[in-house]
């Protein structure tokens, strides 16, 4: 049995496994960390098992169905049928662009994590018309949303047309996309300024809530350090971390002075 370390702050239950159905992609994002992106097949079958065999073993409850995007994978109904039938919670992330796979997979997953590409995709989805809880993930940058108020006011319309819970995410500065985007000055500043038992773990990052009460997950912030992480890749081999992309990334000398309060402040929550 596997038990994932945790900082003592973490608000989720982090017995989990991740489930690489994929690397392939329908779509082409510059801030993507997956590794290998668009490359490869599809997982088998008796790799699936093996997977979710492993899962059980370890008590890694919280199985997520993953990519690349998982929804290109023809078998994913069976997979995550099989997976609920074996005691498991099935949860997924998805961009959302393949409605119709998703909505056969409503009720047999227990949540599905929808990335906010654009309202024509992603407010088709609807929670009253599902079963599965469904949550919207909202990926901050200032050139989107460059005041507090933008983003609140974005949140509650997309709340009321959609019934969806949502959630926001900073970048996670694995290339130079997501290195020059993860900084969001009003994000950055309510980090520094709120009461240090406000700061919680979120998913291993530094999060808080909003005035509203939305979670926000600091990507670029991370609390627990080298913590383990288990998956199956595409092609059947089990990891005991995340394998994210990384490229060499230009830095800028006036963010990065930016970014420096931040990690001093890391560095304390970190020791709690
Ligand atoms: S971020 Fe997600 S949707 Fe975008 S390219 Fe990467 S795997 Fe595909």
């Amino acid at each position: 049995m596997i038990r994932i370390p945790t900082h003592k702050r973490e608000k989720h239950d982090l017995q989990e496994f991740f489930c690489l159905l994929t690397k392939r992609c329908n779509s082409n994002c510059a801030f993507c960390i997956e590794k290998d992106v668009h490359t490869g097949g599809f997982l088998t079958w008796s790799n699936f098992k093996e997977a979710v065999s492993f899962a059980k073993e370890n008590g890694l409850e919280n199985f997520f169905l993953h990519g690349g995007e998982p929804t290109l994978h023809p078998d994913i109904v069976k997979f995550a049928e099989y997976a609920k039938e074996q005691g498991l919670t099935v949860k997924m992330f998805t961009n959302g662009l393949r409605y119709d796979v998703l909505k056969s997979l409503d009720g047999i997953v227990d949540e599905i994590k929808v990335s906010y590409r654009s309202e024509a995709i992603s407010f088709r989805f609807k929670q009253s018309e599902w079963k599965t809880k469904l949550y919207l993930g909202i990926l901050a940058t200032e050139d989107e949303f460059p005041t507090e108020q933008c983003l609140l006011d974005f949140i509650k319309y997309a709340n009321k047309l959609t019934g969806m819970e949502v959630y926001v995410n900073t970048m996670n500065p694995v290339n130079q996309g997501s290195y020059d985007n993860q900084y969001v000055s009003y994000l950055e500043d309510k980090f520094l300024s709120l009461p240090i038992e406000d700061i919680f773990s979120s998913y291993h990052k530094a999060g808080f809530y909003l005035s509203d009460g939305t979670r926000v997950r600091m990507g670029n912030k991370s609390m627990n350090p080298g913590h383990p992480k288990y998956s199956m890749d595409s092609n059947g081999q089990i990891r005991d971390h995340f394998e994210h992309a990384t490229a060499s990334i230009k830095h800028n000398e006036t963010l990065d002075l930016l970014l420096a309060p931040g990690k001093a402040r890391l560095e304390v929550l970190r020791m709690l």
